[in-house]
């Protein structure tokens, strides 16, 4: 099997955790732009797990004997019956800023008390390997909707995702600590075993 990966984003946020957590594997870990790999795959599964798998099976078409990882991940809010989900990316239009997203799911939350404010970051994790197999796991990350946006680290709706165990929301955790406790992390630490199994 070939050393390398390719990782289906486009999202170099992404790519710095992604390279953070796969490093010991000793593999070369391309972005899609450094594959020279330039197409859309369309995300239209109703679930984390179909999205990734869609999009790990579409690449590899292009990836010669690579191991193509994907990623679908998202927010889910259980108040709101588990928006945005797979739609977090597109919530409110994918040209709106994060500071205008937070606040309308904010806005969506007023006056709900805490014990009902339970929330996770889910992450599902597809390989398509040079061999034609496919797998995928899941992985995610607990916690609740805060009162406020809150921190500059991370991206997307980390400011108003709070750790209560923390006592701060993930975009006020350093990235080594978002790693180790986030749902890529953990997604990415189960399909690591897989590869390791597969490489022996
Ligand atoms: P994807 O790129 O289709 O997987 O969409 C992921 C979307 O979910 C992102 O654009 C963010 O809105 C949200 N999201 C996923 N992971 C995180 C995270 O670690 N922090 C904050 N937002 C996230």
């Amino acid at each position: 099997m070939e050393n390398r990966i390719i990782f289906a984003t486009g999202n170099e946020h992404k790519m710095v955790e992604i390279r953070a957590i796969l490093a010991d594997l000793g593999m070369r870990i391309e972005s899609m732009r450094e594959a020279g790999i330039d197409i859309e795959v369309v995300e239209d599964g109703t679930t984390f797990e179909e999205n990734a798998i869609k999009k790990a099976t579409g690449i590899a078409k292009y990836a010669k004997d690579a191991i193509v990882l994907a990623d679908d991940s998202g927010l889910e809010i259980d108040y709101l019956n588990k928006e945005p989900g797979i739609y977090s990316a597109r919530y409110a239009g994918v040209d709106t800023s994060y500071d205008i997203k937070n606040q309308m799911l904010l806005d969506r939350l007023d006056g709900v008390p805490d014990e009902k404010r339970t929330a996770r970051f889910v992450c599902a994790i597809a390989a398509a390997f040079p061999d034609g197999s496919v797998e995928v796991v899941r992985g995610t990350m607990e916690g609740i909707i805060g009162h406020e946006i809150s921190g500059e680290n991370g991206f997307g709706y980390d400011p108003i995702f709070f750790l209560p165990e923390y006592g701060c929301t993930s975009a006020e955790l350093t990235p080594e600590k978002k790693n180790e406790l986030s749902h890529r992390g953990a997604g990415l630490c189960a399909m690591k075993k897989i590869m390791a199994e597969k490489m022996n």
